[in-house]
């Protein structure tokens, strides 16, 4: 029987990073059965290795050349349909299932909610961390639970959605990293009346795709569309998505922001007295769109990500995400708050 798991040593981490960033980390423990986690992190030669889950490196920035710690990547990738209600069906996916390809396999099955979530790169153990988002839908509205490994109650749970907290790109999983491992999520999709086009930019898109009507399939097809013509593609500019998350303000903050600059574009939240600014408006009026420093420059595409032009280095990416936060602190008193992990320092 194959080994659940291998263990290797000193391993680059180029490839293993959508930054592109050339670190290294101590050890890298490649999982293809979950069952297998209590006894991987038993082994002697772990216990002094701070371990720390990689999918796919879409939201980590290895701000340190040499992570020191055992770097833990599930491979173990197996979907299924649990139970089919009549109009909803309850789906089991693995961790190291690629979410891109999930939203076609649920398509493909009749079921609706993730084609607005179409194209974000990673695996769908990720998915549930910061609640990923885009286009007007957050993940979190599926997730019926997440499997995990609890690392401090040594213990396999199940996880029903209010016990992740989930909240704007945020859970109790980003909150308190690497206590849990998770090894699968259960997602609850209905089969019609889910379509979400709050988004504008969907609706128009369908449009100029030729009138085409909002049927699911259609619905990714226009993300991945949009997708593809505002954001830097990873292969030609390491990125990791959006670099900032959008602040998060009361609505007197907001007033006041909007009294002393013009055209403050202000959108709701999750609560009546707050709301959320656009962190790319604000790089963008901060005269940061598209400045190079090295190979690390803010995106002339989008002002909202930071791009590696070459070789950046990680620590590099993180001075200048620095200089931008600093900046946008100066000119509007409003503190931006990084999205992706920044592993080996802190912003
Ligand atoms: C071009 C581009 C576009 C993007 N667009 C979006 C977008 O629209 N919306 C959005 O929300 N995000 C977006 N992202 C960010 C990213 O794709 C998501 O956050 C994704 O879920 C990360 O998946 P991953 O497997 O790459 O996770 P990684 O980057 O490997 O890890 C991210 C974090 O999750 C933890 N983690 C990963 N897997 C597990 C697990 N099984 N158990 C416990 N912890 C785990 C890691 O330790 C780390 O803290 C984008 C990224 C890129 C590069």
């Amino acid at each position: 029987m194959a080994s659940a798991y291998s263990l290797a040593w000193d391993v680059p981490l180029l490839g293993r990073n959508t930054f592109h960033v050339d670190a290294r980390a101590h050890c890298l423990a490649t999982v293809h059965d979950a069952t297998a986690l209590p006894s991987l992190l038993a082994e002697p030669a772990l216990q002094n290795l701070p371990p720390m889950v990689l999918g796919a490196g879409s939201n980590v920035l290895f701000a340190t050349d040499r992570f020191a710690g055992c770097l833990i990547h599930l491979q173990c990738d197996s979907a299924r349909i649990v139970s089919d209600a009549g109009d909803h069906a309850l789906v089991h996916v693995d961790a190291g299932f690629e979410w891109d390809v999930l939203v076609d396999w649920t398509l493909d099955r009749g079921l609706q909610g993730l084609e607005n979530l179409a194209l974000i790169p990673g695996q769908a153990g990720a998915a549930p961390i910061q609640n990923i988002g885009a286009y007007g839908v957050e993940v979190a509205r599926f997730v019926a639970a997440v499997h995990v490994y609890d690392r401090q109650a040594g213990a396999f749970e199940r996880l029903t959605t209010e016990r992740c907290e989930f909240g704007y790109r945020d859970s109790v999983f980003k909150r308190e990293p690497d206590r849990r491992i998770v090894t699968a999520i259960e997602l609850l999709l209905p089969k019609a009346g889910a379509t979400n086009l709050s988004y504008a930019g969907l609706g128009e898109e369908l449009a100029a795709m030729g009138g085409l009507s909002p049927t699911p399939r259609n619905v990714a097809a226009a993300v991945r569309q949009i997708r593809r013509r505002k954001l830097p593609d990873p292969a030609v500019a390491g990125n990791a998505g959006s670099f900032f998350k959008n602040p998060v303000v009361t609505r007197a903050v907001a007033a006041e922001l909007q009294s002393r600059f013009a055209g403050v574009p202000v959108y709701p939240s999750s609560t009546d007295d707050e709301c959320k600014l656009s962190a790319a408006w604000l790089i963008e009026q901060a005269g940061w769109r598209g400045v190079r420093d090295g190979d690390a420059a803010v995106s002339a595409q989008h002002a909202l990500v930071l791009v590696n032009l070459g070789r950046a280095t990680g620590p590099r990416l993180l001075t200048l995400a620095r200089r931008v936060a600093a900046s946008v602190q100066e000119k509007f008193g409003i503190a931006l708050e990084p999205e992706p992990r920044i592993v080996g320092a802190t912003f």
